[in-house]
Parts: structure tokens; C-alpha cells; sequence
């Protein structure tokens, strides 16, 4: 569903993005680990050419994604992308942002949209806040809009940069929970997160990112029992 291929990115001197191949099967969950600026976030706006690239190809379902263009905004939104700031439109209701994209964007009709939001609403357990302002959630319930938002464009894969960092303890389970549940439904996951519980629950791969390269690659279990790497051993050791 995606796939990545020598693909490198500079920040001027900084090579934050270094050969990073990584294929990622339908419906694989494939979580991303690694030190704060080893290059999570910009792999994460990679994948979408959020983030110009300087080299590299990447290919979403089989179709290579250009730099710029009218054809790379339309692949772009079979990326849906949740973010740790949920950037819902302050001045509109929860319905009226996850109708907006389908609208403008896929050219569905309101009613066709509004059935379809409503839907979502209730998968992420936010059905009865349909007609609130964003103001009136909790960050909880905003991050699971959020979600329901960038599943109502209808996406190949989902990318999460770090979802659960800007909240509150106690509202961190309620957004796992959630991505759990797409996981478990077959969504093809990319999701950079600090929550290991996920990691090992509910990926299928864990990437190991550090210095923007690509350190390990194997299952959950593996990488958390037996790191192969000194770095990755670095890491575990200070965030378990
Ligand atoms: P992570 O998400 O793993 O913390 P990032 O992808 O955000 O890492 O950043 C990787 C490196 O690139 C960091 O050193 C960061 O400071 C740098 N960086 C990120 N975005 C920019 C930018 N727009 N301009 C310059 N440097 C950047
Ligand atoms: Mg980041």
C-alpha cells in the first residue's frame, strides 16, 4: 500500500531522511519508534509529500506520488493524517468539519456527507457532540474528530504523529482505543507514538528510527525482547 525507496531529505546540512526504503502491506499496522529528531515526523510528511523530498520515489497503492501538481493533491488525500494538535476548524461544528473535505474535496453531497459523518461520529463514540464547537471537547473527544475526520475522506492508509502527546493522561486510553479498533478492522496504520501498550498490542512491525536512518524493522515482540541494535537498546532502556 506504500511503499518508499531510496528516498533522502536535508534540512540545509541536516540529512534527516537517509536511503529510507520501507514497504508497508495492506492492512499493516507498522509502528515508528525513536529518539525526539531522529526523523519520525518528516518520514511521516513524506509519505503524503507534505515534506518536498530530494530524492527518492514514493508510491501509494501502486502509484507513484509527483513532487507538485493537481495529481499529487488528489493521491494526497488517500493519506489521511491525524497529528498531535487535532487543528479542527475552531469556528465550525464536529459535523460541519467532517463533512467540509468530502464536500469540497470528493464533491459528495451534503446529505450523502452528513450520513457519512454521522456514521464516523458514533464509531469513534462522539455521535451525541455532533452539533458542538470544537471549544466545547475535551482534547479526547477533539483528537477522536479528528480521526473521524480524515476517515471520512475515505484513505488507503492512515498516518498518526504522535496522536495522544498533547493530552492528558487520563484521555490517552480513549484514543488508543479507538486506533485499536481501526487496526483491528484492517487499516493500513502508520502511527509514531509513545505509547508502547499500542506498540505491542496492536502493530504488526515496529520501525526503530535514529539519526534519520531506518535501525531495525521486525515485530513487536522481537524488537522490544531482543533489540538487535545498541541504539535501539539506548532507547528502550530510558523510555522503559
Ligand atoms: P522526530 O519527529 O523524530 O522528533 P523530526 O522529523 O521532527 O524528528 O525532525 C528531524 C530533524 O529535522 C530534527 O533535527 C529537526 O530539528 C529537523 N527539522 C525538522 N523540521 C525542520 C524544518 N522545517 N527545518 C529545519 N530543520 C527541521
Ligand atoms: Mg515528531
Amino acid at each position: 500500500m506504500v511503499r518508499l525507496a531510496g528516498v533522502n531529505k536535508h534540512f540545509g546540512e541536516l540529512h534527516v531522511l537517509r536511503e529510507i526504503d520501507l514497504e508497508i502491506g495492506r492492512g499493516e499496522v507498522v509502528v515508528v519508534l525513536g529518539p525526539s529528531g531522529s526523523g519520525k515526523s518528516t518520514l511521516c510528511r513524506a509519505i503524503n509529500r507534505l515534506e518536498p523530498i530530494d530524492s527518492g520515489t514514493v508510491e501509494i497503492d501502486g502509484t507513484e506520488l509527483p513532487a507538485e501538481g493537481k495529481e499529487l493533491a488528489a493521491l494526497r488525500s488517500d493519506v489521511g493524517m491525524v497529528f498531535q494538535q487535532f487543528n479542527l476548524f475552531a469556528h465550525k461544528t464536529i459535523l460541519e468539519n467532517v463533512t467540509l473535505a468530502p464536500t469540497k474535496v470528493r464533491k459528495k453531497s451534503k446529505g450523502e456527507a452528513e450520513e457519512r459523518a454521522r456514521a464516523l461520529l458514533d464509531r469513534v463514540n462522539i455521535g451525541e457532540q455532533a452539533n458542538k464547537y470544537p471549544a466545547q471537547l475535551s482534547g479526547g473527544q477533539q483528537q477522536r474528530v479528528a480521526i473521524a475526520r480524515a476517515l471520512a475522506m475515505d484513505p488507503k492508509v492512515m498516518l498518526f504523529d504522535e496522536p495522544t502527546s498533547a493530552l492528558d493522561p487520563e484521555m490517552v486510553g480513549e484514543v488508543i482505543e479507538v486506533m485499536a479498533d481501526l487496526a483491528r478492522d484492517g487499516m493500513t496504520m502508520v502511527v509514531v507514538t509513545h505509547e508502547m501498550g499500542f506498540a505491542r498490542r496492536a502493530a504488526h512491525r515496529v520501525v526503530f528510527m535514529a539519526d534519520g536512518e531506518i535501525v531495525e524493522d521486525s515485530t513487536p515482540d522481537a524488537f522490544f525482547s531482543r533489540p538487535s541494535s545498541e541504539r535501539a537498546r539506548d532507547f528502550l532502556g530510558k523510555i522503559l
